[in-house]
């Protein structure tokens, strides 16, 4: 009886109840979104390779990899050093790294951050697929005595984290998200590519000879209708690419709704905007240096070039129309950011009908969304509606949101898209 006590109380505190009583989180100010310089501002390379400390070997040199540093402080603890692709960045910590111990040994690992504080919650895996969050007991986060308590962001801050890891002979993947490198989504795309109504294309190459794969959806030859979907413009947001998929996917289906949209809608998937990031462990930039999503105005990086020129070779003095552009992305927590426009889209109220339609189909969910103006927009929403006229949004995923829930809305947004678009034909 006590036990169920327990779990009941553990349940009331880390589900529904803490999500109610914790302040609505409002997302980016508008000055974090305002024009900054794109050109080129070199990155510091990452040492790649392995390093043992007493019997513990540490290894960075796999894709995703974020390893700058290991030291060792006793027989069984040890201190990571996590550094940034370079400064100034955004304070999102990327880190992964392989660990393999001669004989089975426990030991800490003290996560350090160069100019910067523990976010992500650390992940395990035994096979680099498979990843399970590691037990609470085995993580010790180091509260910031200097830390204010005003805002979202500085709850959700450690200054450093210690992880408790069993390594043997077999390897353990130590990481902040699930690893999803450019092979991962790419090996993900094939699957797509099994539907006879999707085909794809390689748009581009990335600064390091990367495929700019893009998926095309949809059986109308004439791509008179368009829809741009594009994700993991920034390397660590790993709960945007589930989203990006799970939206993806149920585009794919065999409903009688999914097949009426794809006779009449052109859907094209960039899914991996920033392949070179993330196979470089970056924690936010390209090897430009460049904070992609920064670049939507002044179109300084490749990457940014390719889908411009690809929608414009698409669109531009034709009859063709964008009517929907989605860029999948993840921060603290859901949040969805809009554009206010002033003049009509071309499928004008789409995204506040869509809005209304998640919330009745999902029980107890609430939209969170911030708007704003597109007219001097650096970021994707911006650019497909200021070029386009498309209704556009980007589509935030919370990093610790649960990867059940965030399936079930991204297939939930995806139907709702689905049915409200043809309701545009009528
Ligand atoms: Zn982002």
């Amino acid at each position: 009886m006590n036990k169920l006590f327990t779990a009941l109380l553990f349940f009331l505190t880390f589900s529904g109840f803490s999500q109610n009583t914790k302040p609505k989180f409002e997302g980016q100010s508008a000055s974090s979104t305002g024009k900054v310089d794109t050109r080129n501002h070199a990155i510091i390379p990452q040492w790649r390779g392995q390093q043992t400390l007493g019997n513990i070997s540490f290894d960075n040199d796999f894709a995703g990899a974020r390893l700058n540093g290991i030291t060792q402080d006793n027989d069984t603890l040890y201190t990571a050093i996590i550094a940034a692709e370079n400064y100034p960045i955004n304070p999102s910590p990327w880190y992964a790294f392989k660990v393999t111990s001669k004989n089975p040994k426990t030991i800490w690992i003290h996560l350090t951050y160069l100019n910067a504080k523990h976010r992500y919650f650390p992940k395990i895996s035994r096979d680099g697929k498979t990843w399970q969050v590691v037990d609470s007991t085995d993580c010790i986060l180091v509260k910031d005595p200097q830390a204010k308590n005003q805002n979202f962001q500085d709850n959700a801050l450690s200054e450093s984290a210690y992880v408790r890891v069993r390594a043997d002979s077999k390897t353990t993947w130590v990481a902040a998200q699930e690893l999803m490198t450019s092979s991962i989504v790419n090996d993900w795309s094939k699957g797509i590519l099994k539907n006879k109504f999707v085909s794809s294309e390689i748009i581009g190459q990335s600064p390091q000879n990367r495929p700019f794969q893009c998926l095309r959806i949809g059986e109308d030859q004439s791509d008179s209708k368009i829809m741009i979907v594009i994700g993991r413009l920034h390397p660590p947001e790993v709960t945007g690419q589930f989203a990006l998929q799970a939206f993806v996917e149920s585009l794919c289906v065999d409903s009688e709704t999914a097949k009426k949209f794809r006779k009449e809608y052109t859907v094209y998937v960039v899914p991996m905007m920033n392949p070179d990031g993330v196979d470089n462990g970056h924690w936010r930039h390209n090897t430009g240096g460049i904070d992609l999503n920064r670049d939507w105005e002044d179109f300084n990086q490749p990457e940014t070039q390719i889908v411009r020129d690809f929608l414009r070779k698409k669109l531009t003095g034709t009859q063709r129309k964008l009517y929907f552009g989605i860029d999948f992305h993840s921060t603290w927590d859901d949040i969805f950011y809009t554009n206010i426009t002033e003049k009509p889209t071309h499928m004008d109220g789409l995204i506040s009908r869509w809005f209304e339609s998640l919330e009745k189909a999902i029980p107890d969910y609430k939209v969170n969304a911030r708007g704003s103006k597109p007219t001097s927009g650096v970021i994707s929403k911006a650019f497909f509606n200021r070029e386009f006229n498309a209704e556009a949004l980007v589509y935030e995923v919370g990093d610790n949101t649960s990867r059940e829930f965030t399936s079930l809305k991204s297939k939930t947004a995806a139907e709702s898209l689905m049915r409200l678009s043809l309701e545009y034909l009528k």
